[in-house]
């Protein structure tokens, strides 16, 4: 394993390189979305900072340090995780587990490692740690991992080297679930990496599951037969649909925005590709003739979808916001 092998963020990748072969400071902050990989690039950066050859690469991965690691057996690196479960880390974990062994000296590399995951830090754990990251030993790196580094204290952030993560592109993302998952189809690819947004730890947890590629057909559906399901039928067999998947609402708006996203850019130029197969675009664009949708109808669906999404964020009565969009949605495809 080496950088290269994690796929994009090239340039936190270039930071850490550089890094690796001058002078790393004492305390880093990974920074990103839940996902994103920060762990991934932190143990990797480990490596390089234990390896007794590193390169911009990284690990050499085949000295003892590196073997160490690849092992998980390497005395000089810990990881303070948030338990499963749990809340918040404990302060006593901070303080058994890293500052009582800090002032010890490392026992094979040259440093010591140590990787927290700031997201589990409460406040007293924050307070517990910065002493020693305001004077760390020489030989210690803190790696610390968080997605929201509002809720660091500002001493804690003014101590440390940010490496901020974006989210990756879709190609990137669809050509690693297809090296988890030879046999994923095309646009199944497509549709985890674009609803993932980039996040390849959500793009791999969407895949565990058909859920995404089942409420996508159904949304399409919808979509298609929108302008002949009656009023009754929208507000019984439609709205059992959605009453069943109440929980995953706002991943069910998210999804239909992307659909009429689609439906908007085909409008516009009917060769674009897409996310479905032949038969699907060919209704899809069957319809837009039929009904002549234009953007502007597309545009209002958008409106109402967001007008729900709102709602949902408010704890409206959800049977009454359910039946008022899919009713103010069919109202869209009938012109004047
Ligand atoms: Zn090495």
């Amino acid at each position: 394993m080496a950088f290269s092998e994690l796929i994009g963020q090239s340039e936190a990748k270039e930071r850490l390189g550089n890094s690796l072969l001058g002078e790393p400071g004492h305390a880093f902050l990974f920074v990103g979305p839940s996902g994103i990989g920060k762990k991934s690039l932190a143990r990797e950066f480990a490596k390089g900072l234990l390896c007794s050859h590193p390169t911009k690469e990284g690990g050499c991965g085949t000295c003892p340090n590196c073997i160490y690691m690849r092992e998980h057996t390497h005395p000089d690196y810990r990881e303070l995780l948030l338990p499963s479960g749990e809340k918040n880390i404990k302060v006593a974990d901070v303080r058994s587990k890293i500052l009582s062994d800090v002032g010890i000296l490392s026992q094979i590399a040259e440093r010591k490692v140590y990787l927290i995951d700031a997201d589990g830090l409460a406040e007293e754990g924050q307070n517990a740690l910065l002493k020693t990251l305001e004077e760390p030993p020489k030989h210690v790196v803190f790696l610390l991992t968080v997605s929201d580094d509002s809720k660091l204290l500002p001493t804690v952030l003014s101590r440390t080297v940010s490496i901020r993560m974006t989210p990756n592109q879709e190609n990137e993302v669809i050509a690693l679930l297809k090296s988890k998952n030879p046999d994923i189809l095309d646009d199944e690819a497509q549709l985890y990496a674009r609803f993932s947004g980039g996040i390849i730890g959500y793009a791999l947890t969407l895949m565990e599951t058909t859920w995404l590629v089942d409420a996508w057909e159904e949304l399409l559906d919808l979509i298609l037969r929108f302008p002949e399901l009656s009023r009754t039928d929208l507000l019984t067999d439609t709205y059992a649909f959605f009453d069943e998947e109440k929980e995953h609402f706002l991943d069910l708006i998210a999804l239909m925005n992307m659909l009429y996203d689609e439906l908007a850019i085909l409008i516009v130029d009917p060769d674009s590709p897409n996310l479905h197969g032949e038969s699907k675009k060919d209704k899809m664009i069957s319809m837009i003739k039929k009904y002549k949708l234009e953007v502007s109808q597309v545009e209002k669906c958008s409106h109402i979808l967001a007008t729900a999404a709102k709602a949902s964020r408010a704890n409206a009565n959800y049977e009454i916001m359910v039946c008022r969009m899919l009713l103010a949605l069919k109202k869209e495809y009938i012109h004047g």
